[in-house]
């Protein structure tokens, strides 16, 4: 019987782990950290041995095919060996996409995969399609692929997840930008990250659609030395004779061969240019799947949000306090300063992956009145904005960084949390910070 190991026993781990165990295969799953109770609960329910907080080499290097968690690097010790001794090493979705017939609309890019996952999910769903929501949000993919199947998946694809994919074809690929991150994860070079971008793409034929953006200086520049059949479907905010959604007016405006959409910006639920390119991006996906155009427009319109993204908390003393705390790199914080029209109080800092912020000088010069830098470490911060800024103030807590920034705000002003780090110094991730934020915003 053929042998399949799962590294992490996390969401898309222990999904995998039914899946495999459903299809017939002798499973094991090994997790080096502790493996969360509901889902030591599953595997015990489905009859699949399991370890944590330790690698039992003997049983991981037997198998015939392992299954990696994206949150472990390349360069773990057991992932070496395994390489080294070429034993296939392949994602979740890798493995759930063989035993599924049904329609996968992919989403990457380095910034706006998750709203625009959840926006195309809400579109769909609002539509009476049978859809589901998988990759990094919702259930995992192989969960749902062994016990409740969908016609059609919404998968958020991390480059990690991509990594791991090889025969996997997306019906509907969406490559929504490209900018430098997780450089640590693949050797310093750029190119790396962006080939594992592109991955989104592979084996797709003319029957296939790849929904871009027109504009990304990247993926023109990619575009131009690779050879994709897909049928393509770039969005840009002007016109080309390519483009198949664009603004126009104020209008968004969907144009293929079947369609012509228009809706005025004002309409839409979230607002900002980056948030039209997702909203475009959506649009795109839903109108190749045939949903009606009333339909596209009514979720457009009512879509929520997605937490911590630009979320509007609360306006305390005429002060808007917007918390965008998953905005763990520096291209997402410039669009967080470009769509606030008011002068900004900016809270940022953390772990700082390698920031160059020479991206967002100009707009903090132009709207920022204080810059609040919380985070164990901010001489990287320091070093690049002191003697450019007036009212420069550190410190060690979201209290402190909430006080602190209303202390400088006044009336009409708008308080941002948008770090462009990680969260890890002083948070448990980027959601423990987002609500700490919210909380003491609260408390005002
Ligand atoms: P991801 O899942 O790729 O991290 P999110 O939707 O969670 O993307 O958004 C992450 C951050 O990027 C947020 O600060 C959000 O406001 C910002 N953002 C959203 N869409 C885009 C986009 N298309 N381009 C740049 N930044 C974006």
């Amino acid at each position: 019987m053929k042998k399949i190991v799962i590294l992490g026993g996390g969401e898309s781990g222990v999904g995998a782990a039914i899946l495999a165990k459903k299809k017939g295969f002798e499973v094991f799953l090994s997790d080096l950290s502790e493996i969360k109770p509901q889902y030591q609960q599953l595997l015990l329910e489905n009859g699949i041995s399991w370890e944590e907080k330790k690698h039992t080499e003997m049983m991981i290097l037997d198998a015939d095919e392992v299954i990696k968690s994206p949150g472990i690097p390349e360069k773990a010790p057991i992932i070496k060996k395994l390489h080294e001794q070429t034993t296939p090493v392949i994602s979740e979705i890798e493995f759930a996409g063989r035993y599924t017939g049904s329609k996968m609309i992919c989403i990457t890019g380095s910034n706006g995969k998750t709203t625009t996952t959840m926006l195309i999910y809400h579109i769909l769903k609002n539509a009476g399609l049978n859809v589901g929501l998988a990759g990094n949000v919702g259930q995992s993919l192989a969960l749902q692929v062994a016990n409740d199947p969908h016609d059609y998946y919404v998968v958020e694809l991390s480059s990690f997840q991509l990594d791991g994919m090889f025969q996997f074809k997306a019906d509907i690929a969406i490559l929504l930008n490209i900018t430098p991150d997780h450089l640590d994860r693949y050797e310093y070079k750029f190119q790396n990250y962006i080939d594992s971008k592109f991955r989104i793409t592979q084996n797709q034929t003319e029957n296939e659609t790849f929904i871009f953006w027109e504009n990304d200086p990247v993926i023109k520049t990619e575009l131009a030395k690779r050879n994709i059949q897909s049928s393509m479907y770039p969005f840009a905010l002007e016109r080309t004779e390519k483009t198949k959604a664009f603004i126009k007016n104020n209008e968004l405006i969907i144009k293929t061969l079947n369609t012509f959409f228009t809706m005025p910006t004002t309409d839409l639920a979230l607002q900002g240019i980056h948030n039209t390119y997702n909203s475009m991006a959506a649009g795109l996906a839903a109108t190749v799947v045939n949903v009606k155009k009333e339909n596209i427009r009514e979720s457009l319109q009512d879509f929520q949000g997605v937490e911590h993204r630009l979320e509007y908390v609360a306006t305390v003393r005429n002060v808007r306090f917007i918390n965008d705390s998953k905005a763990t790199n520096v291209n997402s914080c410039w669009y967080a300063l470009q769509s606030i029209s008011t002068p900004i109080v900016l809270i940022l800092g953390g772990t700082d992956k390698g920031n160059d912020y020479s991206e967002i000088e100009e707009l903090v010069n132009k709207k920022v009145k204080g810059l609040i830098f919380m985070g164990l470490n901010n001489t990287p911060l320091h070093n690049y904005f002191d003697g450019k800024i007036n009212n420069i103030f550190d410190v060690q807590s979201m209290q402190d960084a909430v006080n602190e920034a209303y202390k400088l705000s006044s009336d009409g002003d708008t308080v941002l949390l948008s770090p462009c780090c990680a969260s890890f110094d002083l948070f448990q991730n980027y959601e423990d910070r987002g609500r700490q934020f919210k909380n003491c915003v609260r408390k005002l």
